[in-house]
């Protein structure tokens, strides 16, 4: 597994770099926000550590357009001022944890390890959007605590757009990715299992996850 260290002092990242080496980590290194984020968005790295100071492109900017592209490695953001209002920025934007500088080396493997952990119980199963989660391992859905019983058409149709979540996707990759390839949809299927989709998931009172993209087809995200 490769980290990816996005740091702008080049002391500080030699110091990680050999760290984690001896932790057996394989690292990579970004000096400045503009060419983390291109790096982040072409490699496939386990981790990244992100320092929210950077030059070109500040860390929570790179943070916010990876998660904006549906990139979801696991962020450790680092941060000097250790305001409240930067903490939490951070993890409003989708990184998993902070460290605030200066901090101890073994403190940064614990944090490391403790986000590695988390993520390998969750990630691949169950799957968040706002008050919707999706648990692919037991096939179950619910809202706002509630569990909603689908057929299994809605079912497939939900788990598609919500693996694609944030991204608009076309009513043929609905169709295909939900139903198979071979489907042929007769009679406007797709809008009446969306129709049945929102009147379940985004019933009255419930902020829509549901959307249309017109003269694309539908996406599901927050707000
Ligand atoms: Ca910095």
């Amino acid at each position: 597994m490769t980290i990816l260290i996005i740091e702008d002092e080049a002391k500080l990242v030699d110091i990680l770099k050999k760290a984690l080496k001896g932790e057996n980590y394989a690292t990579d290194a970004a000096l400045d926000g503009e060419e983390g984020l291109q790096k982040a968005l072409k490699n496939n790295y386990g981790l990244i550590i992100l320092d929210i100071m950077l030059p070109k492109r500040d860390g929570l900017s790179v943070a916010k357009e990876l998660r904006a592209r549906n990139i979801h490695t696991p962020i450790l953001m680092l941060t000097a001022r250790g305001t409240m209002e930067d903490k939490v920025a951070g993890l409003d934007i989708g990184a998993d944890d902070y460290l605030i500088k200066p901090f101890g080396i073994d403190e940064l493997f614990a944090r490391v390890r403790a986000i590695l952990r988390r993520r390998k119980t969750t990630d691949s199963d169950i799957w968040k959007v706002a008050d919707l989660i999706l648990d692919k391992k037991k096939h179950e859905v619910t809202r706002a605590g509630k569990v909603i019983a689908l057929t299994p058409k809605e079912y497939r149709l939900l788990d598609t757009m919500v693996t694609h979540r944030d991204q608009a996707m076309s009513r043929r990759q609905l169709i295909e990715n939900a139903w198979g390839p071979d489907f042929v949809e007769a009679n406007n299927e797709l809008n009446v299992h969306i129709r049945y989709l929102r009147r379940k998931i985004d019933s009255e009172g419930l902020k829509p996850l549901i959307h249309t993209v017109r003269g694309v087809g539908y996406i599901v995200k927050e707000a």
